[in-house]
């Protein structure tokens, strides 16, 4: 049986537009084991109508070569003539470059804004945020405002200068899909077709490790404007009691140091040209609450995970994190959720850590980023099910249109929604357009109800031949089981869809 390609998610190429039109001509394409230029199938296709047709009957797809896995492609007949077409939602899995790249991927929640704060240079990816990483020592008392501190242009460029920036949850968002962890199962380790891989799947945790491990390497590889980025944020390693680590006990006092206190810096340009000043320096932390923020005499204290530093800072902070991220401090809250902090944090002249913004996302236990404890709950039995899932991330706020989960196990993919809220009309039209949307596309979707009851079985859909409440039901017909018994699920078109 031809191997499905694996798609891995760490290897997308994300928001990034691609770095310089390649030319498509060196792009080869498989079709039921052979191998052919692309360009040379698009101008003579009839002479490839036997592989066109022994690929159709099986595995059912052509396989693009962009990339070393293969990226699965849609083949369709017209007029008895056959094309290859992007799959479902797998545009940005091909290389940019490439016929089938996009990166205007339906699931994508990236806004032109976000797009244009990050670049892609020869050194890696160029993120603009909306903050300085130093800020005049003077006035240290009085000039604590938070709102002051992340509206500053980043540092270097000239005030009012008009210039895309990332906010603080668009990089947490961005850093979490870059590195794959709003996709499961993790992308670690070589998962292999058969049963092994289902015990794999259905075997598979994410622990902070895993998650840390997966941000360091995407930070590697990042610039927050002109710096790199793993000299400006920290991901905090593990503290395993009893167990010494030197490399992240040096790695920590190394991170730490510049925020001890402020730092004579020499000015290089201007006409104060070789005199100093006083700067003190923020950096990023990416962690995890340990618990909801705790009131003290002078405000608030935040402690994170593995973190020795308690955080500081101003009751209205507090609130304003509060009213942004009301799922993450809610009463109600699943207890097996966790919520991951990216907080900008500068040292006070007493000694502390303040904390000056942050970004807080919703995860599950295994990280996985939700919106609401219904989600987390329903991504739990997702995992638990073995499903192959991602969650598309919104860059921009108010983006209402994506799916909440999309699961990429069935052909075409299964948009996944889970409709929290009735009885509100802005909310119920919503939904309506949704579904009508994704019926007039003929796209899957598992939905689920709050208010109905449990979440549905969300196993995936056994073949025809077995009994089964399952959803969806079991389609009849011979391309359905032929598709079915490949492992590719039997859904509700027999026929893959195009979105080209
Ligand atoms: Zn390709």
């Amino acid at each position: 049986m031809p191997r499905r390609p694996r798609r891995d998610p760490r290897r997308r190429p994300a928001t990034a537009p691609p770095v310089a039109p390649a030319p498509g001509a060196d792009v080869r394409v498989e079709l039921a084991g052979h191998t052919v230029h692309l360009v040379a199938l698009r101008a003579h296709p009839e002479r490839y109508a036997a592989w066109f047709a022994a690929a159709r009957r099986r595995p059912g797809h052509g396989i693009c070569r962009c990339t070393r896995s293969g990226e699965r492609l849609v083949i369709r007949e017209i007029a008895g003539v056959f094309h290859l077409a992007r799959w479902p939602l797998g545009g940005d899995n091909h290389r940019p470059g490439c016929p089938f790249f996009s990166s205007e991927s339906r699931h994508s929640g990236t806004d032109p804004g976000a797009r244009d704060a990050i670049s892609v240079t020869d050194h890696g990816t160029r993120i603009e945020v909306g903050y300085a990483f130093t800020a005049p020592a003077s006035g240290l008392e009085g000039d604590d405002d938070p709102a002051a501190a992340v509206d500053r242009p980043p540092a270097g460029r000239p005030a009012g200068a008009a210039h895309a920036t990332l906010t603080s949850l668009g990089l947490l968002r961005w850093l979490w899909e870059t590195a794959g962890l709003n996709a499961w199962p993790p992308p670690s380790g070589e998962v292999t077709a058969g049963p092994a891989r289902e015990h794999r799947i259905t075997g598979t945790r994410r622990h902070w490790e895993d998650t840390r491990e997966a941000l360091v390497a995407v930070l590697a590889g990042v610039r927050l404007g002109d710096h790199p980025a793993p000299r400006l944020a920290y991901v905090i390693a593990p503290y395993r009691p009893g167990h010494p680590d030197p490399v992240r006990d040096a790695r920590l006092a190394e991170y730490l140091a510049p925020l001890e206190g402020p730092q004579r810096v020499a000015i290089r340009r201007g006409p104060r040209r070789g005199r100093t000043r006083l700067l003190r320096h923020r950096r990023l932390l990416i962690g995890e609450l340990k618990h909801d923020p705790q009131p003290t005499d002078h405000g608030l204290r935040v402690d994170l995970r593995h973190f020795p530093r308690p955080l500081f800072c101003r009751t209205e902070l507090g609130e304003h994190l509060t009213r942004s991220y009301p799922t993450a401090f809610a009463s109600r809250r699943d207890p097996n959720t966790r919520r991951v902090v990216l907080a900008l944090i500068e040292g006070t002249p007493h000694g502390h850590l303040r904390l000056l913004d942050a970004a807080v996302l919703l995860t599950t236990s295994d990280y996985l980023p939700v919106d609401s404890s219904h989600e987390a709950l329903l991504a739990q039995q997702l995992v638990a099910a073995g499903r192959e899932f991602i969650k598309p991330l919104r860059r921009a706020d108010g983006d209402l249109t994506l799916p909440d989960f999309v699961l990429t196990d069935t052909d075409p993919a299964t948009v996944v929604e889970v409709w929290g809220l009735t009885g509100r009309t802005d909310y119920d039209e919503r939904r309506a357009a949704k579904l009508e949307h994704y019926a007039a596309e003929q796209t899957p979707v598992l939905e689920w109800d709050v208010s109905t009851g449990p979440p549905p079985d969300v196993h995936r859909p056994t073949p025809p031949s077995a009994t089964s409440e399952s959803w969806p039901p079991p389609s009849a017909g011979t391309a359905a089981a032929r598709r079915a018994d490949q492992g590719l699920r039997a859904t509700a078109s027999p026929t893959p869809r195009l979105w080209t």
